[in-house]
């Protein structure tokens, strides 16, 4: 199979173990099958935020967070949406092949408008999947790995690849979503772990940082430590994030923990997360910014030059 590997994330912060688990897992086993572009969505930064804000620090640390957890680039094409301006090139014609009623029904966006701190909602709220199926399509991508969260967008990609060669003939290639092994991991107040709510474990953290952080987690008052994703969330995210980071299942956690209660699930877990990041953050701290400018010029060179030929193909096929 000539399968192509396409996945992304915003420099909005630095990745967390939602990130690992959830999709950065699975890009670093990916990448020795498949040829892979891994795009830093900066452009689509100020969808929910009213400036970019340090999108160069934040770009930065996306890249050393990626070299960290073994992302190499020299398998993997590591670029940026602003350095790719055919991207804004092909989200025009693909802007035409989905109507307004299918943008307004996609869950994402709206569980993301609920959390936006912003006082009004942007028009590129609505049409940021299309701008992320420019992203997919552009280098023919087949497969994307992603967190639950993403599914929608993933089908508004496929959409647009299904009525773009309907209309103007076979171009683009159909991509699948690929989940990874916890496609929705919980933060430290019980919902999904995201950057910029700030119930997240950064894999930059340091051991202090990750004890103080998951000591403020959100549990209950039962003494007993029960695996219940329904009625206990917040137990039931840090059993969870133990569980992936020892290879153990969460209920088998809880049956071990049982009246030890919230102050030792807490310890179980700092403990666990602390020695499953230990490697990657020592990697990450012998790491030098110096390198992050060359991959990246390398990195937007090649994904630019595929850009400039699907673009081509796409003018042509529209009749342009
Ligand atoms: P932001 O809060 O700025 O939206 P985020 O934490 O949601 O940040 P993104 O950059 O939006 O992170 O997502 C990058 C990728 O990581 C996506 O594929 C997404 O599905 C996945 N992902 C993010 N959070 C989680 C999570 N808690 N569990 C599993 N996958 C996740
Ligand atoms: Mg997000």
């Amino acid at each position: 199979m000539n399968d192509l590997v396409l996945t992304g994330d915003r420099p909005t912060g630095p990745l967390h173990l939602g990130h690992y688990f959830g999709s950065l897992a699975n890009r670093v086993r990916l990448q020795e099958r498949f040829p892979m572009y891994v795009l830093i969505a900066d452009y689509q930064v100020i969808t929910d935020r009213d400036v970019p804000g340090e999108i160069r620090r934040h770009t930065t640390e996306l890249l050393l967070d990626y070299l960290a957890v073994g992302i190499d680039p020299a398998k993997v094409t590591i670029f940026q949406h602003s350095a790719i301006p055919e991207l804004n090139q092909l989200l025009l014609p693909f802007l035409s092949l989905v109507s307004v009623a299918e943008l307004r029904r996609n869950p994402t966006v709206k569980d993301e408008i609920a959390h936006s701190s912003q006082s009004a909602v942007s028009g590129l709220m609505f049409t940021y999947p299309v701008h992320q199926a420019a992203d997919i399509l552009f280098c023919k991508g087949t497969l994307v790995p992603v967190g639950r969260d993403q599914l929608p967008h993933v089908e508004v990609t496929r959409l647009v690849a299904r009525r773009f060669n309907e209309r103007y003939g076979e171009v683009f290639p159909l991509p699948e979503a690929l989940l990874g092994e916890q496609p929705l991991l919980r933060g430290l107040d019980g919902g999904k772990m995201s950057k910029s709510r700030g119930n997240a474990i950064p894999l930059s953290a340091t051991e202090d940082e990750t004890a103080a952080l998951i000591r403020r987690a959100v549990t209950d008052p039962d003494r007993v430590i029960t695996y219940d994703e329904e009625r206990r969330p917040g137990v039931a995210g840090l059993l969870t994030l133990a569980g992936l980071c020892l290879g153990r299942s969460p209920g088998e956690l809880a049956e071990e923990i049982g009246d030890g209660g919230a102050a030792t699930l807490k310890r179980v877990t700092t403990e666990a997360v602390n020695e499953f990041l230990r490697p990657i953050r020592k990697r990450r701290a012998e790491l030098g910014a110096g390198d992050v400018r060359r991959i990246l010029a390398e990195g937007n060179a090649r994904a630019r030059e595929r850009a400039v030929r699907t673009l081509e193909e796409v003018r042509v096929a529209m009749g342009f």
